[in-house]
């Protein structure tokens, strides 16, 4: 079943020095019951506006969204539950939690406010307590915690009202990174223990690739692409979701006669099948990781710097008047100004031209 279903949801802003912007545009999805699902994109793309609208903390300019089957927010209708009917649970990147109320007090309060039974209260909150590895700590207050700890309370007080859904919102942002990584696979174990479904919002890539099961990219507002994280790193469908996924190099290249060439130099074919395309001109997308470097075969290069990085180490090669980026394990090392060969693998192919998004992108920047 369907547990979180989104159909056409505009949100329009309007600010000075913006005028009107568009927020989230036209924002269609269906989120599976006990999906991990994360919505990835850089800062400003509308991430949080969306988990808004679907917590109902916003209103919608456009569009309807459904829980488990039920409508929560219809615009066409004035249909609007409040959030705290939605059945959700929600942690966000700031540490929510109240500084005056001790840990028990702060998960112990959506129960309060929903007048449960105090002896369920403390049952339930010494088994949210115990889940998010606090047990015990009931009497400490959040300013003698962590932050790690004090995200964990923010967890304890969304679980403990046993949510259908979770949304989190870049809940591990203000973590550093080892702790971030522990707290993933918590989230995923209480995934499994309390069968919710979850939005995972975060601008990491890792964090999302790790934690998804399906996940979307948007851009401005827009979704562009929704699948595994598979699907997305090696099929992305355009430029803006190559260059998200991962590490990304774009070459300018025309196409004649089946063959590649680089823009302006057709002497020496780039040795790939070209795609089957009515376009002369195209924008060849590779992975640093899946250039070949060697002495023998492959396109001619020059290696303009090397850098060793602790896995791998880093070619920035010059292709006439454009430059790769290549990683190779550290053996038989290349150095700068040394002639190489460049074999490549899996060329995924962009159109030239600029696109619509270009464009509102420039818009948005010069303001
Ligand atoms: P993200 O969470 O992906 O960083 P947001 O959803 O916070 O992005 O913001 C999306 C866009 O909407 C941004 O351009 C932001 O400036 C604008 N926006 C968000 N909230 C408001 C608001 N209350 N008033 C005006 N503009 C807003
Ligand atoms: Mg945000």
């Amino acid at each position: 079943m369907d547990q979180i279903v989104l159909k056409n949801v505009t949100k329009r802003f309007t600010t000075k020095t913006l005028g009107t912007v568009t927020a989230v545009d036209n924002f269609n999805l269906n989120v599976r019951e006990g999906e991990c699902f994360s919505f990835l994109g850089p800062s400003g793309c509308g991430k949080t506006t969306t988990l808004r609208m679907i917590a109902g903390f916003e209103d919608l300019s456009e569009g309807e969204i459904y829980l488990g089957g039920a409508p929560v927010s219809i615009r066409s209708r004035n249909l609007y539950v409040p959030p705290e009917d939605r059945g959700l649970g929600m942690v966000f990147q700031a540490f929510a939690v109240w500084p005056h109320m001790n840990i028990f007090d702060n998960v112990a309060y959506p129960l309060k406010v929903k007048k449960v039974p105090a002896a369920e209260i403390r049952e339930r909150v010494k088994k949210a307590l115990k889940h998010c590895s606090l047990d015990g700590m009931e009497k400490v207050f959040p300013s003698d915690l962590s932050g790690g700890q004090q995200q964990r309370i923010a967890l304890a007080r969304a679980i403990v009202t046993s949510p259908k859904v979770m949304l989190l919102d870049e809940p591990l942002s203000n973590l550093d990174p080892k702790l971030r990584e522990t707290m993933r696979f918590e989230i995923k174990k209480l995934q499994k223990e309390f069968n919710f479904t979850i939005i995972f919002v975060t601008h990491d890539q890792s964090e999302a690739m790790a934690l998804s099961d399906r996940m979307l990219v948007m851009d401005m507002g827009v979704v562009k692409q929704i699948g595994t994280p598979t699907e997305l790193y090696n099929n992305p469908t355009d430029k803006f979701v190559h260059s998200f996924l991962g590490q990304s190099n774009f070459t300018n290249v025309e196409l004649s006669g089946g063959r590649v060439y680089l823009k302006g130099d057709r002497s020496v074919p780039l040795g790939m099948e070209a795609p089957k395309t009515g376009e002369t001109e195209m924008l060849l997308a590779t992975r640093p990781n899946t250039i070949e470097i060697n002495r023998e075969e492959g396109f001619r290069g020059t290696v303009v710097k090397r850098v060793f990085l602790t896995d791998f180490t880093e070619y920035i090669v010059a292709l006439g008047d454009q430059t790769v980026r290549v990683q190779a394990p550290h053996r038989n090392m290349f150095r700068a100004g040394e002639t190489c060969y460049l074999r490549f693998a899996n060329p995924i192919w962009y159109s030239a031209k600029k696109d619509a998004s270009d464009a509102e992108r420039e818009r948005r920047t010069l303001v």
